[in-house]
């Protein structure tokens, strides 16, 4: 067990006790998602908390699906959280396990409750068993099927599991307590009759059980012994605990709940990440707008990045809204770090050096990155026409304005110094080249006349550069919080959110650029080339400017 030198969180702290008290011998804790979606940024936190755990103290953490619900659940969800948990750096103990792998288990232990009298077959429909269940001021009615006899449920249950019951006709209830304040404990659902195929047990069974029967005895069979999830399931907890109580588990884990994370500007539910994708706002639950992991893998995330943000923002005990900038930061800081260099040019207007001889090419070479010595350096190739931004270029400007205007010098990154000296214009009044000279002697060097270039920009040669499409991003939504209250938040999607900037002109060495390696575009931004598209794309990670903090 190697100590943590950071201070511990509350769950840390508890792990910690537990071990010195020989509560526990070996932590064990799980990460449960339900595979009816891709994971997000929320359970980016859930998956660092719970493989942290393990880590911290060398323990095991177990990947489990709780997939309880096959109406919402599909394989290709399997599929993509096993993908997202181990491009973060995360490898389950073991297999990875299902709750179905249970189902037997589940199933007995429902029959063990039911020959204890402690569960029932009801046959109240949905609505009429939401009737009865009360509210949260008043208490609520048994229902008419709860004092059944033993044997009238046992095969009444069995009937459900041979199919014999229509959907929705009836389920399996615990018999606990109608009047409790905790409406959890109002006699919940154990099981449901649903008359669908699921991706793991094929048509074996037409009856599933609830999340709340499945979740603590699977914990229990797995021998969880943190079993750590968020806030909203502290009501569930007495639940949870009365199943380990009442059954003949052979563990008795411990739930333990933290706060959620909320990001502002952000959505973090995948039924509405999900109607996001079915609808077409996005394109895919990858898309680099979409807050899922996927998303910002395909966007140039690095999973350190991700990892860093969770430890940034901890572990709490109530829920709270994180800044989306701290998540910026936290990408931001790494590429500034790692990322090469490269020079990418949005909107070419091309530069023709007329006192360069016609013909004539060199080969400059710049550093991979300032940030980073080990990265190789970079081969420019420079020759008599080149292209700059056409917003580096003005034909006038006052003196804030630090790039080239006529008349004016300006130093192109890692080349010489040029001065401009007359502009070209094409039929429709813009301008289609400008005519400039370079200053020999200055690469490296101030021009010996004396006269300094105003400041310095990014530029790529003519003959010999990379094309490509860039992808610019703004957050997907214009409102904080898209979700509070009753806001809907495909009211505030924001339509700005995607650019696409064709023909932009880059450096030759992007054209080996590797999937998904994150570059800084000099004076841009940070930008990775794209996963999916068969051209040459790149998408913007995040801007240059960092506004967190500032
Ligand atoms: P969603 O509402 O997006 O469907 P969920 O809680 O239903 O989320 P699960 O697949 O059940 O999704 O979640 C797996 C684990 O991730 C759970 O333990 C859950 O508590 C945790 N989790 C989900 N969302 C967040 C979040 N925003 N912050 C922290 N943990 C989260
Ligand atoms: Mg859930």
């Amino acid at each position: 067990m190697t100590e943590p030198a950071k201070p511990l969180n509350f769950i840390e702290q508890i792990i910690k006790k537990d071990l010195e008290e020989k509560r526990v011998n070996k932590v064990v804790t799980r990460f449960p998602p339900e595979p009816n979606g891709y994971l997000h940024i929320g359970h980016a936190k859930s998956i660092c908390l719970n493989f942290g755990l393990a880590e911290t103290f060398g323990g095991d953490c177990h990947l489990r699906f709780d997939d309880t619900n096959p109406v919402k659940e599909d394989m290709e969800y399997v599929e993509a959280i096993k993908r997202d948990v181990q491009w973060l750096g995360f490898q389950w103990a073991g297999e990875v396990r299902y709750a179905s792998n249970y189902f037997d288990t589940l199933y007995e232990w429902a029959l063990h409750l039911i020959r204890a009298g402690k569960a029932y077959v009801c046959d109240l429909n949905a609505d009429e068993a939401r009737e009865y269940r009360g509210t949260l001021t008043e208490p609520g009615r048994p229902s008419p099927y709860r004092e059944r006899s033993v044997d009238e449920n046992l095969a009444l249950f069995e009937a459900m599991r041979a199919g014999e019951c229509e959907e929705g006709s009836r389920s399996l209830r615990a018999k606990i307590d109608m009047a409790s304040g905790n409406i959890n404990l109002r006699d919940p659902v154990l099981y449901r009759i649903r008359k669908q195929h699921h991706h793991q047990t094929g048509d074996r069974w037409c009856i599933y059980p609830s999340y709340d029967f499945a979740h603590g005895q699977g914990d229990a069979i797995e021998g969880i012994t943190h079993s750590v999830c968020t806030l909203e399931f502290a009501d569930h907890q007495p639940l949870y605990n009365w199943f380990i109580e009442n059954l003949p588990v052979p563990a008795k884990p411990r739930q333990y709940e933290f706060g959620r994370l909320n990001l502002n500007y952000t959505i973090t539910s995948k039924r509405k990440l999900k109607q996001l994708v079915d609808e077409g706002f996005v394109d895919g639950w990858d898309d680099p707008r979409m807050p899922t992991i996927a998303g910002f893998r395909r966007r140039g995330y690095t999973p350190a990045s991700l990892r860093r943000f969770c430890e940034m923002i901890g572990v709490t005990r109530s829920d709270g809204v994180v800044d989306v900038g701290m998540l910026e930061h936290a990408i931001r800081d790494d590429l500034d770090k790692n990322a090469p260099r490269a020079m990418c040019v949005l909107s070419p207007l091309k530069v023709v050096l007329t006192n360069y001889p016609e013909g004539q090419t060199e080969s400059l070479t710049v550093p991979g990155s300032p940030n980073r010595e080990d990265l190789p350096d970079r081969t420019l190739p420079f020759g008599r026409e080149i292209y700059i931004d056409r917003d580096d270029f003005r034909e006038e400007a006052n003196k804030k304005y630090k790039r080239l205007v006529l008349g004016k010098r300006v130093r192109l990154r890692g080349a010489y110094v040029i001065e401009a000296d007359e502009v070209v214009k094409g039929d429709d009044g813009e301008i289609a080249l400008v005519k400039a000279r370079y200053i020999e002697g200055t690469l490296g060097e101030n021009p010996e006349d004396g006269i300094k270039p105003k400041g310095v920009i990014q530029w790529v040669a003519a003959h010999e550069h990379a094309r490509f499409e860039v992808r610019l991003y703004e957050r997907l939504f214009n409102d904080p919080e898209p979700d509070a209250g009753d806001k809907h938040f495909l009211d505030s999607i924001n339509p700005e959110s995607l650019t696409v900037v064709p023909d932009c002109l880059g450096e030759i060495g992007l054209n080996n650029a590797d999937v998904g390696a994150g570059y800084q575009f000099e004076r841009i931004g940070y930008f990775c080339r794209d996963s999916r598209a068969e051209n040459l794309v790149f998408n913007q990670t995040i801007s240059l400017k960092d506004s967190f903090n500032k």
